[in-house]
């Protein structure tokens, strides 16, 4: 297949639409300046033949698509006991709500809502000697090449995360947090301030639909079942209270983060990602929805 050819067509055929509709996040003051008017796409196979069109090398911050990064650590440093603390059901709930957490008694539905990623950075504060830089190291080594936080990012997450605070602190009154809330929202804001490109995430996530083998070198990031959990998760918890819409008319698993981005993977084939800024009423990347649509009816590409 000329995947070449299918990223450029979607970035033309989309490109008329850019600026037209969807909010870029505003309740990150950070995140408001960021121009709506870009569009980027790429995508590597299980093989390594990458492909890609648009703003494509342009940082973006990957906001929540780093719950899959720090799940994925998690995994590998905690093990099981991840699951004492964390659901597994989609949460039919806005990625930041409060609402589920009292009468589930500080349990986090899944890993890809707000708490349930707070649980997951508790998890890495206890495993790891210095969490943040594990991170890092993480997806530095997956895409070969140094990715680095925006420290404005992060700040402006930690000035105004109001929600998260009190998320935190509503968990910690159930037992459900080890550690102090200053330390692990340290770690949330930060991996949420990651930059990177499509290409660059596009890679990275190449672990994803490889049965968790490295996407360059011979080793081993994840078990073949640990893998095959995140991709359910994301097929049933990344996009939020989208979660359903996605799998319905796109059929992958997806992840989405307020900075635009989207990453999707189909299973032995490839793993893909697309970034716009401005969002729909849920949270996720308005055009990078519909990029994902056209690709996977253009190629045949999805899980079912
Ligand atoms: N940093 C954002 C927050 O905590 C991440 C949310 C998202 O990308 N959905 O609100």
């Amino acid at each position: 297949m000329d995947y070449q050819a299918v990223l450029e067509s979607i970035v033309e055929e989309l490109r008329p639409q850019l600026g037209r509709a969807g909010h870029v996040a505003s309740y990150i003051p950070a995140l408001a300046r960021v121009p709506a008017t870009q569009f980027g796409i790429a995508l590597r196979t299980c093989d390594g033949v990458e492909a890609a069109a648009g703003d494509s090398a342009t940082p973006f911050s990957i906001q929540s698509i780093s719950k899959v990064f720090s799940l994925t650590l998690a995994m590998q440093v905690a093990g099981e006991r991840l699951w004492a603390r964390i659901g597994r059901e989609p949460s039919g709930n806005p990625f930041n709500s409060l609402v589920q957490l009292e009468s589930e008694k500080g349990v986090p539905r899944n890993p890809f809502i707000n708490a349930g990623a707070i649980v997951v950075a508790d998890h890495l504060v206890a495993q790891c000697v210095d969490a943040k830089a594990e991170i890092l190291g993480l997806l530095s080594d997956l895409c070969a090449e140094p990715i680095a936080f925006d420290e404005e990012v992060a700040s402006s997450e930690a000035g105004s995360g109001h929600r998260n605070l009190a998320l935190s602190h509503f968990m910690k009154s159930f037992g459900i947090l080890d550690h102090d809330v200053a330390t692990v929202l340290d770690v949330y804001f930060h991996q949420c301030a990651i930059r990177m490109s499509c290409v660059q995430m596009a890679r990275a996530a190449g672990y994803l639909c490889r049965d968790g083998a490295h996407p360059r070198v011979g080793a081993r990031v994840l078990s073949e079942q640990q893998v095959r959990r995140i991709n359910a998760l994301m097929l049933t918890c990344g996009t939020y209270d989208a979660a359903g819409e996605f799998a319905f008319s796109i059929g992958l698993p997806c992840k989405s983060g307020v900075g635009g981005g989207i990453i999707a993977v189909v299973p032995d084939r490839l793993t893909l990602c697309v970034w716009s800024p401005a969002l729909d009423a849920t949270g996720n990347s308005l055009l990078g929805r519909c990029a994902l649509e056209r690709f996977t009816a253009r190629t045949g590409l999805s899980i079912f």
